[in-house]
């Protein structure tokens, strides 16, 4: 029989979708299995081109420049945009790449409060004697589903005069009214300066990155950006299989809908029936259990009944904190769905999370 998945990142469905599939095999024919060089040598054909196009386009951004992966798009643009000068303000909880490349980096360091406004304002106070700030964060948190407040990020932003990043792997192509993001969804697309994102888990899910924002800054980090300059160029069937789900993105946003409409089922008949379900209206619906090695049972037990689910437990999520974190795809169908919550339900109960 076969076994249901909630736990990929293919929120829209896109990776097995037959037009991407199509897209990226018609790719692989017209221009090669790949390019066996980096981008400013002999790596650039006119699909790496018209994708950087489209993604600034989709985001409403001047430009936009191509990774291998978002892991080096965020290894990649800190150290080419601050020197020692400068300063970074970092949301604790924010994704390892981040952590890594502000690593790289030589500015000034400053690490607040996951979402906390008081204790961000308060290092935007201090980082005042630096040359130029840059605010850091991911827009939806991948183990809480939670989301950045950027609308408040963006006010303080303006008030202590600094740049707003946000890395948006967990909600390019599905937040906001037209799936652009959390910057469309909190009504700030307009006052965040650079976004980060990937091309490897909504938007097809096969790989790569990418960085969008003002035309002077994509033109820097093709200069300096070292992954990008130093790494070989995206093959390419993935730059079919992204343009394409751009393109169905920008026809209709009927896929992201029925993802965020099984959303709410789960998130409201997990918590009918008894489970806590941390974030709010987002497809990663981590089902918080606290101790580890009840995640552990429960999510092998859910596997043996047909439900792919993960737990997680310290060091990747806080001690005490253990979870099974449940991601929604618009390729579940409603009876998936209620099957998954049924599972839950029953296997909750043999091992003790619910009465
Ligand atoms: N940023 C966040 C928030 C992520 O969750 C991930 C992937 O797990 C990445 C960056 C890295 O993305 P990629 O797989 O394209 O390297």
């Amino acid at each position: 029989a076969g076994i249901l998945n909630f736990c990929a990142n293919n929120y829209l469905g896109l990776s097995s979708h037959p037009e991407v599939i199509r897209a990226a095999v018609e790719a692989l024919e017209k221009f090669g299995a790949g390019l066996s060089s980096v981008r400013f040598i002999c790596g650039t054909q006119s699909i790496h081109k018209d994708l950087e196009e489209k993604i600034a386009h989709f985001h409403q951004r001047e430009d936009a420049i191509l990774y291998a992966s978002c892991f080096d798009a965020n290894a990649g643009i800190f150290e080419a945009l601050l020197t020692p000068e400068d300063a970074v303000l970092s949301d604790e909880l924010n994704h390892a790449s981040i952590i890594d490349g502000i690593r790289l980096c030589k500015a000034n360091k400053y690490r607040y409060k996951h979402m906390d406004m008081q204790d961000l304002e308060a290092k935007l106070q201090d980082a005042q004697k630096h040359r130029l700030r840059l605010v850091a964060t991911d827009g939806a948190f991948s183990m809480d589903g939670d989301i950045a407040p950027l609308r408040e990020i963006c006010q303080l932003a303006q008030k202590y005069d600094a740049l707003v990043f946000i890395d948006e792997c967990h909600a390019t192509g599905f937040l906001g009214p037209n799936g652009r993001g959390t910057d469309e969804l909190l009504g700030v697309m307009d006052k965040v300066t650079i976004i980060n994102s990937t091309l490897g888990k909504a938007l097809g899910g096969a790989a790569g990155g990418y960085t969008t924002g003002p035309k002077p800054l994509i033109d820097l980090l093709r200069q300096r950006s070292r992954p990008y300059l130093f790494s070989n160029s995206l093959p390419p069937a993935v730059v079919g299989c992204a343009s394409k789900a751009l393109d169905l993105l920008m026809e209709s946003n009927a896929i992201a809908q029925s993802m965020a409409a099984k959303t709410q089922r789960f998130r409201s008949k997990m918590t009918a029936a008894g489970f806590t379900i941390s974030g709010k209206d987002h497809p990663i619906c981590p089902v918080m259990l606290g101790d580890a090695r009840l995640a552990a049972v429960m999510a092998e037990d859910m596997l043996n009944r047909g439900i792919y689910v993960i737990g997680f437990s310290y060091p990747v999520v806080p001690k005490g904190k253990a979870r099974i974190r449940v991601q929604i795809s618009a390729v579940h169908s409603d009876e998936d769905i209620d099957h998954c919550v049924e599972v839950f339900t029953e296997v909750g109960r043999k091992h003790g999370a619910l009465p």
